[in-house]
Parts: structure tokens; C-alpha cells; sequence
């Protein structure tokens, strides 16, 4: 049965295989005994290996040993886990902060926990597929509206208040900041200022929620506090940012930063929080060590954005793109599955790795390159001349 279906995704070019590194994560990795320039991690700024990271979490190995051996409602927690949470409240403008275990477990835990039946949740169509899967499970009514359409949000919004008496009904906009796959950035001054025209006419502050999903904007934009400092938003009791450890961050985790009652109610109802293990010590002293390195210097965030840069105008001139991109991830569309798998083997070929992302991962078949702090400029030249002898 499912012999005939793996048959059906070959012949369709979606058949995907896991391909495990025998390095540590990096703009250099070893595949198969081979090294390749790595254009494809999401460790934009180098944590994963920088030795303030890896020094502290080996100390919180040592002093808190690895298993968090319970939920955080019970004993699973630790005092590091505490000041994550401050300092990341801190970090993001916001009163409170909470640590879930993933992006993808804060997502399908918190939108289920803010909304309930009645409820309307506006959600953009390319947000991640952790948003959708979150909106899933809620028992709110979904709306996708066209991507980043502002106008068209806003008219989805005006439809729903005018068919509705019921003044306990919610609204929740859902969207993320950085778009994981084609790496633009959500209009979120002109979304903000809908829900702010919308959020004046309803009368209870907690009917109207903006949360957005700040995974690939934290430690890229807003000099790495994220996108909401990008756009010069300050955060509102009615935001909700969430954010990953695991990206720029270069560590493991996610996180929910809003008001104390937003963060005590997910605490209380998010059952991704409630009911899974801990994250262990020593990922949490890395996100600390992480955000430290972050706000301490700025180099980090500056090279990349150099970098990111430097990469862009290269593809422009080359015509491999049309318009510079606003953050380091970079699509390359040459057009059909096909010609997308040609690019990317033919880089392989030439020790570039930059794996195609295909259907459900993107709506179109791309090359999702990703340039990072640590990529020099003979890295990015290498990608250059592969790519430029690899046209067909
Ligand atoms: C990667 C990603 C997530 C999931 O985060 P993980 O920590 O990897 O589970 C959620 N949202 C967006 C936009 C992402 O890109």
C-alpha cells in the first residue's frame, strides 16, 4: 500500500531522502566523506559552533546533568530555564516570556490555546506549515487571506465584525514575519495599524490578538531583536511574538513573549507545553549564550547582513534573480521540478550543497539558499561560478 504511494512520489520528483552530515553544522559540511559549502542551514550567524555557546552548555551538562526528566509543570524545569524566559521577555520588549520545545510544538500549542470556538483566526496562505497545522487544531474558524494582501485582510476582517453580534468573539491575525521559504517579510506596520482600526471599534482589550511568528526574523532583523524592532513596532499587550532558539540562534527551542496573562494562560492551557519533557539545561544556557553574544555585539548581525548583501547583488547581475532580498534566505526558481533538481545535483556535482525544496515544503520548486555570517567571500564566490556553469 504504501510501496505503490512511495512509487507514485518518484515518479513525481517528490520523493524526498535524509541526507545526515558527519560534521558539525556549518558553512563547511561533510556528506558521504565528501565537503561541501553548505547553503542550506538556518544557523544564519554561526552560533551552533561559537565557543561561548558550546562552553555553556557543556557547564549546564555538568551542573544539571542532560534528561529534563519531567514536564516544566512538574520538576522538569531548571533555574536557567527562569532566566531564559526573563531575559527573552527582555529581549523582545515584553512583559513575560515562556520556553516551549520547538517552533513547531509552540505553534500547534499556543494558536489552539488563544483561541477557541467562535473565534476568527486571519491567517496569511504561505505562513509555515506549523502555523496551519496550529490553526488545525483550534476550534476557531480559519481564514487564509492572499498572501501579505493587507486589503484583502482587512476586508476579511470587516466582513466577519459586521456578520457578528456575538462581542465575545475573538480575532486573531496570523502571520509570519520572515517567510521561511521565499524569505520576504510580512507588510507588518500595515497589518498592525488594520488590527489598531479594527481593535478601537471592538471594546474588550482581548479581543483583538496579533501574533506573528518571528522564527527566521529573530538575531537577523531589528539589529537581531526581531522583526517588531525592524519595523519600529513597540510591543502592545494585544502582540504575540514567538520566535525560535534553533535558527539564528544556533541552539534548540522556541519561545512565546506577550503579556503576563497571555503568558500564565499558555502556561495553564497550551498542551505543547503542558505535556512534553522539559527542553534539557544545557540547550537553554545555549539560547542564553546566544542572545548575550547577540546583544553584547552587533558584528554578527552586521557581517551577515553583508553577506546577504554581497550574495543578492551578485545574483542580480548574474540574472539569477530579479530584486535583492531583504534576509538571508534567498529562493532561486528556475522554473519546473525538473530544471530545480537539474540546478541543485549539477551544484552538488561541484561540492555546493543546496538541496531543492519541493512541494508541501514550498508551493513552487526552488533552491532555497541561505547565506550566513560565517560564509567568506571565496564561499560566496565558489556558489557563483558553480551556479553561472550550471546554467542550462
Ligand atoms: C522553522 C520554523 C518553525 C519551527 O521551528 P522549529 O524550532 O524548527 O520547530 C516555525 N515557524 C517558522 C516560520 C519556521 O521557519
Amino acid at each position: 500500500m504504501f510501496a505503490d504511494k512511495l512509487i507514485k512520489l518518484r515518479r513525481e520528483g517528490l520523493h524526498r531522502a535524509i541526507k545526515d552530515r558527519q560534521s558539525a553544522q556549518g558553512p563547511r559540511i561533510c556528506i558521504d566523506g565528501r565537503e561541501f559549502i553548505n547553503f542550506s542551514s538556518n544557523d544564519y550567524l554561526g552560533l551552533a559552533n561559537h565557543p561561548a555557546v558550546l562552553t555553556a552548555s557543556s557547564k549546564a551538562v555538568k551542573e544539571f546533568g542532560f534528561g529534563g526528566g519531567a514536564s516544566r509543570l512538574l520538576s522538569g524545569g531548571t533555574v536557567l530555564h527562569e532566566s531564559l524566559e526573563h531575559k527573552t521577555a527582555g529581549f523582545k520588549g515584553a512583559e513575560a516570556a515562556l520556553i516551549f520545545n520547538s517552533g513547531y510544538m509552540a505553534n500547534t500549542g499556543i494558536i489552539p490555546s488563544i483561541s477557541e470556538a467562535g473565534d476568527v483566526i486571519f491567517s496569511d496562505e504561505l505562513n509555515h506549515a506549523s502555523i496551519i497545522d496550529g490553526c488545525r487544531l483550534s476550534k476557531a474558524k480559519t481564514l487564509v487571506y492572499r498572501h501579505k494582501d493587507v486589503d484583502h485582510l482587512n476586508g476579511l476582517i470587516k466582513e466577519e465584525s459586521a456578520k457578528s453580534a456575538d462581542a465575545q468573539k475573538r480575532f486573531i491575525v496570523v502571520t509570519d514575519s520572515v517567510f521561511s521559504m521565499d524569505g520576504d517579510i510580512a507588510p507588518l506596520k500595515e497589518i498592525f495599524d488594520v488590527c489598531t482600526s479594527h481593535k478601537s471599534r471592538i471594546s474588550a482589550d482581548s479581543s483583538f490578538l496579533l501574533y506573528i511568528d518571528d522564527a527566521h526574523g529573530t538575531g537577523v532583523l531589528g539589529r537581531g531583536r526581531g522583526a517588531l524592532a525592524h519595523f519600529g513596532i513597540r510591543p502592545e499587550p494585544w502582540i504575540i511574538q514567538m520566535g525560535t532558539f534553533s535558527k539564528a540562534l544556533g541552539s534548540f527551542g522556541a519561545f512565546a513573549a506577550g503579556s503576563k496573562d497571555v503568558i500564565e494562560w499558555l502556561i495553564n492551557t497550551s498542551r505543547s507545553f503542558m505535556f512534553s519533557t522539559a527542553l534539557p539545561a544545557c540547550a537553554v544556557s545555549a539560547s542564553m549564550a546566544a542572545l548575550d553574544l547577540i546583544e553584547d555585539n552587533h558584528y554578527l548581525v552586521e557581517k551577515l547582513k553583508e553577506n546577504q548583501d554581497m550574495l543578492s547583488s551578485a545574483l542580480i547581475d548574474t540574472g539569477f534573480i530579479a530584486v535583492r532580498t531583504e534576509t538571508p534566505i534567498i529562493p532561486l526558481k528556475p522554473g519546473s521540478l525538473r530544471d530545480t533538481l537539474k540546478l541543485s545535483g549539477a551544484l552538488f556535482e561541484k561540492d555546493i550543497y543546496a538541496p531543492a525544496i519541493r512541494p508541501p515544503s514550498s508551493r513552487e520548486p526552488m533552491l532555497r539558499l541561505t547565506v550566513t555570517a560565517l560564509h567568506t567571500e571565496n564561499d560566496i564566490a565558489s556558489l557563483l561560478h558553480a551556479l553561472k556553469s550550471s546554467r542550462f
